[in-house]
């Protein structure tokens, strides 16, 4: 991610050698050169901005340590800020609710919300000795019930079937219940998604919210669709109570600004990355290392 960082403010960072202290005037271009960096990582506009202007109150004026050069005494400054941005710690999901913990999925289509279910309820059952059970809302697609029964397959984990002709609301409750009968630990929720931000979605996936009451609902989103991102972050942002972020396919993102902007536009943690589309393809997410993957 962003490997050009470092490389692009080593050059302005050199001339600001022999200056005993950061200055708006000595470090205009260093902070030119951290927004055209964030810019081409596609780190949304605004998300920017923010950033590079905490970036310059912090480092104005700031005495830069007998240890530091001026220029270090800067990176210090925009790595601080970019993991405070990120958050300071992984971020594990909260099961501490009698069971059957539910985690509701929302996201758009195709950004990789059935196959993050799966992917959990593996991690949950192998990591954390749980026992799990699935079900999908999505009455929209029939191929998305059946692909969530083949993971459920794939991975041994209960399957709760659902079929097209019921409301999600109904589905899911009735899952809730076979899943206390069942003495399950963890009721994965999948919704269907739309292929773009669209009112009847969101107010579906609200009443789901309302009517099951999870304990986790997390927002996956596809980290290459880059500036997009920020905009459908802000969207399920602002229509449920988020807890967390699953950003999928960093496997194929290069740039990982998406990163920054969810976390920044819904203030809320990113708690797993996608690394491939196999059922082993999901990590913890630790902000920390982003800030030093860009900076170094
Ligand atoms: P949904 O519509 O949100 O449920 O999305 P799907 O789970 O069906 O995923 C859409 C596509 O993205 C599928 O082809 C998945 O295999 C793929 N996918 C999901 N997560 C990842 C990931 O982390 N890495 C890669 N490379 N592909 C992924």
């Amino acid at each position: 991610m962003f490997e050009s960082l470092s490389q692009r403010l080593s050059s302005t960072v050199q001339r600001l050698r022999g200056r005993g202290r950061l200055t708006e005037d000595n470090i205009r271009e260093a902070l030119r050169e951290v927004r055209v960096a964030l810019l081409e990582a596609d780190v949304a506009l605004p998300v920017v901005q923010a950033l590079v202007e905490r970036i310059k109150v912090r480092a104005i004026g700031q005495e830069v340590l007998k240890s530091l050069t001026p220029g270090q005494a800067l990176i210090k400054v925009v790595r601080d800020e970019l993991t405070k941005l990120m958050g300071s710690a992984a971020d594990e999901l909260n099961l501490n609710v009698p069971a059957p913990a539910v985690i509701l999925m929302a996201g758009l289509q195709g950004a990789g919300k059935t196959t993050t279910v799966g992917k959990l309820a593996k991690l949950l059952k192998e990591r954390r000795k749980k026992k799990v059970m699935v079900v999908s809302c999505d009455v929209y697609r029939p191929a998305a019930i059946k692909q969530l029964e083949t993971l459920a397959q794939q991975v041994d984990v209960l399957f709760f079937p659902s079929s097209t002709g019921q409301a999600p609301v109904d589905i899911a409750k009735a899952a809730v219940s076979e899943a206390r009968k069942q003495f399950v630990d963890v009721l994965l929720v999948d919704t269907a998604g739309r292929l773009a931000i669209d009112p009847a979605m969101m107010d579906e996936i609200k009443k789901l919210h309302a009517g099951l009451d999870p304990v986790e609902t997390l927002f996956v989103v596809d980290s290459m669709t880059g500036q997009d991102a920020a905009t459908t972050a802000r969207a399920f942002a602002d229509a449920l109570p988020l807890t967390g972020v699953v950003l999928t396919k960093t496997d194929g993102d290069a740039r990982g600004g998406a990163a920054l902007s969810v976390r920044y536009v819904t203030g809320r943690p990113i708690k797993f990355i996608g690394t491939a589309e196999k059922m082993d393809g999901l990590d913890v997410f630790h902000p920390d290392r982003v800030a030093s993957r860009i900076l170094d």
